[in-house]
This record gives C-alpha cells, structure tokens and sequence, in this order.
C-alpha cells in the first residue's frame, strides 16, 4: 500500500478534528472530573500546543477557575541533561517545588499529556534522569503525596508528536506517522466512537466484576507461570485490595488517572516474592530501552538479573533507593484488549502497560491496603506496602501466561489461562 500525501492527511487529520474534540472532552470530564472554580493544571509537549488549547478551552467550558500550562520539550530536556552537572539534578529548584506544592495544596485538578521521544535520551547519563525524578518525588511531598494520597485528581493521556509516531510506525512520513498514531491513540483510549463518556462509563463496569471477583476471593499469594521461563510466587497481605478502572478522591470526586487503561491491580506484600520473572515486552525508561531482561527474587528482593540490552539502566532502577529492589505493583490484564489488538508497540509505559500482565519495582500504593491511606510510612512498610522514590512498570503477559491465586488455607483457583481471564477461555 503506497503512502498518503501531505494533502491527503491534512484532510483526514481534518476529518478526524469531532473525534479528537470528544477526546479532549473525555479527558477534561472524566479523566480529571473537572469541576467549577477549580485550578487545573496541563502539563503538556510544546509540539502539540494545537491540542492543548482545545484541552484548555474545554476546561474552562468545564467550570475551571484557572488553568496553569507547564509546557515541556524533549530537546530541551535533552540540552539540559547533556550541559547540567549530576549535582543539579540531586535537588529540584525551589520555584519548581513551590510551583507544583502550591499547586497541589490549592487542589488543582492535574492532566499529564504524554508524548515524547521515546530515545530522547539516549546515551544520557541514567544518573541524571533518575536524581531528577527521585529528587523531585522527596522534595515536592504535598505534590506527590496529593496524588498518592487522593487529594488531587490527576489524569494521564497522551498525544502524538512527531519523533515519537515515527518510532512507532517507522518508515511512514511524517503527516502520515502523526496521523497514524492520532488514529492508534483514540482506538486504545476507547475514544473512537459517538460518545466516549459513556463508552467509559461501560468499560468501568467490567473493572467493577473483576475488582470484586479478586477481592472477594482474598489471595494469600499468586504463582505466575509461562514457558518462557516464568516461575514466580508472589505474597499478598491480608486486607490489600484490588483497585482499577476509575479512582476516587477523599472528597468523593470520581476520576480516571490513566486514559487508557486496561489494568487490575494491588500492592503485593513487598517481603513475599520468590523465583524468576522475565520481560514480555521491551522497558522503555527515562527515554532508554531495556530489552529481554529476567529479574530473580528471593524474599520479595531481586537478588540477580541480566538484560540482553539496557542493562545499565535497570541497574540504574534497581540502585535508587533501599527497596527500589522490591515490588509495589502487581497488575492483571487481558490479552484481549484494544491496546494488544493493535499490536503496536508503543514505547510508552501508558500504553504499552495496558498491553499485558505487569508488576512495578518501587513505591507501592497506599490505597491497595485497608487503612493504607491513614498510615504513615513506616505503618505502610510494615503492612507490606513497599516505599520507594521510583516507581517503573515492566510487562510480564505473555500469550501463554497463567496466573494462580491461592488461598490461604491452600485452595488454588485460576485467575488467568492463556494471558486472558480464566472466564475469557470458556
Ligand atoms: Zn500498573
């Protein structure tokens, strides 16, 4: 099939302008529940500021009192990480957290549009990029803590730029690639038909039966099983729960923090996990790649691993802090998914998360434990909720994967066969 011309995807991009307003709408009504006189917050690529003043318009149209814009460039980012000093970015500058505390402490509604380079930095110092971000989840506390803790609403969507669609689809131009991956996006994000709202409000249904068939159930551990050689144990306290789909706010407000999402998931106990797990899908970090890596644990700690590329980077994660060796997320997700069926490779954690089965190294989520959100940190740790400055997601759903949840007194019940939900293979 030959290539579109620059014509023909202006006119289609034209074409699909209702499509990408009804996006910008789902984002604003019910990824951040937006509601009158609130601070907003849109933190967004300089590259797709077209969109973004649609998003900031329908946010005002919203109710928004204001919106505050913190733009964001990949070579910029780039420039600095290759001119700074490692010193700089082992603290953030004071005007950045007094910029996103008193964000947070004023109650802003907060929206992360994601696009960028997914090689952005590559051959970076990894350092850098992660002094950056440890440096700034200690010291911006009532930022972080707002979201951990709910008391702001936050959303994650993302939008095409141009480096990014065409890591994506390679060999495509440019229009085309943007096109594309604006096509890619409204399809996994459920945001390709008349009205996405309440495409949503259906997909939070499914979460719901889900959510309850786990919790219900109450796991003493879960055994992970493919034959690429996955063989991992993982413990579950009693009391942790099962989140997904929509979130709420300690005030009542109802949000989604990821558009898409596809995922089940808890915090495991962080002292409980034993045996090998290996990568379903490439790593992509800090704008790197780490390819077909295994990670081997023993008391809930990985103590060996290897990657065939990006060793170094997860050396990097494994290195941030005390536990950045130990889990805080286990999530369970469909092979049947729009994400999977694309079969896109995305390079980006928002996406390719939802692609399949993952667990997270790092920082574990108060909200998955009873009372988790009253506790302080060491109550949390001592419930298994593990506390870390990173938090990074990798993919662990194959095709084949079983998921086995047993029970206390030993009883095994299947949760996944064949990467989907046992009830999916009937
Ligand atoms: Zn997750």
């Amino acid at each position: 099939m030959g290539h579109m011309t620059t014509e023909e995807c202006r006119r289609a991009l034209e074409g699909l302008s209702d499509q990408i307003a009804r996006y910008a709408e789902l984002i604003v009504r019910k990824g951040a529940a937006v509601r009158p006189g609130q601070e907003v917050v849109v933190q967004a690529p300089v590259e797709r500021a077209d969109f973004v003043r649609l998003l900031v318009e329908r946010a005002y149209a919203a109710g928004a009192g204001h919106v505050t814009v913190i733009w964001v460039d990949d070579a910029i980012t780039r420039l600095e990480y290759e001119n700074v000093e490692l010193s700089y970015f082992q603290h953030t500058p004071d005007w950045k957290i007094a910029q996103l505390n008193g964000l947070a402490e004023a109650g802003a509604a907060f929206i992360f549009l994601e696009g960028s380079d997914p090689l952005a930095l590559n051959g970076i110092d990894p350092a850098k990029p992660a002094a950056a971000a440890k440096a700034r989840n200690e010291e911006c506390r009532s930022f972080r803590d707002g979201m951990d803790y709910g008391h702001n609403v936050w959303t994650i969507a993302g939008v095409p730029v141009k480096a990014w669609a065409k890591k994506v689809f390679e060999d495509v131009p440019d229009d085309e690639a943007i096109y594309r991956l604006w096509i890619a996006i409204l399809e996994t994000s459920r945001a390709d038909g008349e009205d996405p709202q309440q495409e949503w409000e259906t997909h939070n249904a499914a979460f719901e039966k889900n959510k309850r068939f786990l919790n219900e159930n109450a796991f003493d551990r879960l055994h992970y099983q493919s034959k690429n050689g996955t063989d991992l144990t993982i413990g579950l306290r009693e009391g942790h729960i099962w989140e997904g789909g929509a979130s709420q706010a300690r005030d009542g407000a109802v949000f989604f923090p990821n558009i898409p999402t596809e995922e089940v998931f808890t915090t495991p106990d962080c002292t409980r996990a034993d045996g090998v797990v290996h990568s379903a899908l490439p790593l992509v970090h800090s704008g790197q790649v780490v390819r077909d890596f295994w990670l081997r644990f023993e008391n809930g700690a990985v103590v060996d691993y290897d990657a065939v590329q990006g060793k170094e980077v997860l050396r990097h994660i494994l290195e941030t802090d005390k536990n950045a060796v130990r889990l805080g997320e286990c999530a369970l997700i469909s092979k049947n998914t729009p994400i999977r069926e694309t079969k896109i490779l995305f390079y980006d954690t928002l996406y390719d998360e939802n692609a399949s089965c993952h667990l997270a190294l790092g920082m574990g989520f108060p909200e998955c434990i009873e009372g988790g959100l009253e506790m302080s940190k060491e109550e949390l740790l001592a419930s298994g909720v593990n506390q870390s400055a990173t938090h990074v997601d990798f993919m662990i759903g194959t095709d084949d994967l079983s998921v086995t949840g047993i029970k206390p007194d030993g009883e095994e019940v299947p949760i996944f066969l064949n990467g989907q939900w046992v009830w999916e293979n009937e």
